[in-house]
């Protein structure tokens, strides 16, 4: 294939089997949420470009440089939405989900950056949204922690830690920023070209810096708690009781500021040694202004965003391997009006109750080859029809693996009417459970 049709760089297909343990994370993390009592939003990938400007920041890595923006057929500015906040905040106040009420939200699907791809890192990437509206908290900022270290648990994830930090309110940020601002004016030049630049106008993302040369200089800069007013100090110490209560281990981390300016209070970010240097897995906080910073009328809020590619790479390493979803009944037909015999058994068997799973040979091909498909797709028994069983309206049913206690061994001829009652002993017992196999 010509270079010039292949996929862009960072923009990745998702195969088999890989695609079913998406499945598995996606699935635990959707239940997971349903039973927390969050509620599906899907908003669109596009948006205006407006929206992102405004609620994400200006002076954000985001906003600055990572944005796919192109003008549309009409000339307006649209962008591929970077990440969920914004377009589920601007959905919430076009249709008046926020008048006397709250809202917990959930939303999943692909967020668009341009950023050098690498491992973990990708320019077409997923994330997990969730998004609790007109909570003023710290109860809110507790569950949201308590679900997420039940996910972990229900993943058999173990290494990943909580970071939490508090950023105060917007007038003890203005002063901390103040200082801070000067603190890092005195050592101007030991800055880089990027905190230069935030210096003026965002200096706590200085602090969100990567750049290991500057460690030092930041672990000498004023801190958050020392500005902290007693409220968010409250509201900070509310929550860590109530995390504690849960037995949800977390260190404070005074660094911890988050890379978008609409945050303020708790901040948390849970990170992983096991992803390289790409080790936040998941990250979010709350961000009390922002409705208010978009024309409606002021909302607590609090929400964070999971990636998927992290999560499921954790997940993979983790060895917990993802549960396979396999037929019951293989049928396998050669022969002169086998096949029609073939979708009529098939139909009658998912017509049961409980619905057999069931897997008809399609493509052609000999008994043998048949034969070895079936019992690759891992099914209890596989059903065979000859020409022979078509005329006699019968059907050969043939173990492929050991069944539950009482099932025989054997293979045998069944008549095509009685074929769904011989199959059911072999599907007793675990192996029939839903089909989407819960994990607690
Ligand atoms: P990072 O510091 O790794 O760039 P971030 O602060 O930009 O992360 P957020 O905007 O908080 O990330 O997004 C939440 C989560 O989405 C991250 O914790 C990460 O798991 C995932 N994520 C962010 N950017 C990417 C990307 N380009 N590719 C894959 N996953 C990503
Ligand atoms: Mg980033």
């Amino acid at each position: 294939m010509s270079e010039s049709l292949q996929a862009l760089r960072g923009m990745e297909d998702l195969l088999p089997p890989a695609s079913g343990t998406w499945q598995h994370v996606e699935n635990t993390l959707r239940g997971l949420l349903l039973d927390y009592g969050y509620q599906e939003i899907r908003v669109p990938i596009v948006e205006r470009t407006e929206l992102f400007k405004r609620s994400i920041g200006e002076v954000t890595d985001i906003v600055e440089k990572e944005m796919y923006t192109f003008d549309d057929r009409n000339g307006v500015s649209v962008t591929l939405r970077p990440e969920a906040t914004a377009g589920i905040v601007r959905a919430c106040m076009e249709h008046g989900l926020l008048r006397n009420q709250r809202q917990k939200f959930f939303s999943t699907g692909p967020m668009f950056r341009y950023e050098k791809p690498q491992k973990g890192r990708y320019r077409q990437f997923h994330q997990f949204d969730v998004e609790a509206l007109g909570f003023a908290g710290p109860d809110i900022d507790a569950e949201l922690l308590i679900l997420l270290a039940r996910l972990w648990r229900l993943l058999g994830i173990s290494h990943v830690s909580l970071q939490i930090n508090t950023l105060g309110t917007a007038e003890t940020r203005q002063r901390y920023r103040a200082d801070l601002s000067s603190f890092f004016r005195e050592s101007f030049d030991l800055l880089d070209e990027d905190s230069r630049r935030r210096l003026d106008r965002n200096p706590l993302r200085i602090l969100d810096s990567k750049n290991a040369e500057l460690a030092d200089l930041i672990a000498r800069a004023p801190q958050m708690t020392q500005y902290l007013d007693a409220e968010s100090a409250a509201h900070f110490a509310g929550l860590r009781t109530l995390l504690d209560d849960a037995g949800v281990a977390h260190t404070v981390n005074p660094r911890l500021v988050r890379g978008l300016d609409y945050y303020g209070r708790t901040v948390f970010e849970w990170v992983t040694d096991r992803l390289g240097s790409q080790g936040a897995v998941c990250a979010g906080g709350r961000y009390d202004g922002l409705v208010a910073h978009l024309g409606g009328e002021a909302t607590p809020a609090i929400g964070f965003a999971i990636g998927l590619e992290r999560l499921v790479e954790l997940f993979a390493l983790a060895g917990q391997p993802a549960p396979t979803r396999v037929p019951d009944v293989y049928i396998v037909a050669a022969g002169e009006g086998t096949s029609r015999l073939a979708f009529r058994i098939a139909e009658s068997l998912r017509n049961d109750v409980p619905p057999m799973r069931v897997e008809v040979h399609c493509g052609s091909g000999g008994f043998k080859s048949q034969m070895k498909r079936a019992d690759r797709s891992g099914a209890q028994v596989a059903v065979i029809l000859g020409e022979d069983e078509v005329a006699a309206g019968a059907a050969v049913l043939k173990p492929l693996r050991s069944g539950p206690m009482g099932a025989g061994t054997e293979q045998q001829t069944v008549a095509v009417a009685s074929l769904a009652d011989a199959i059911r002993p072999y599907l007793a017992g675990p192996l029939t459970g839903p089909v989407i196999e819960t994990v607690r």
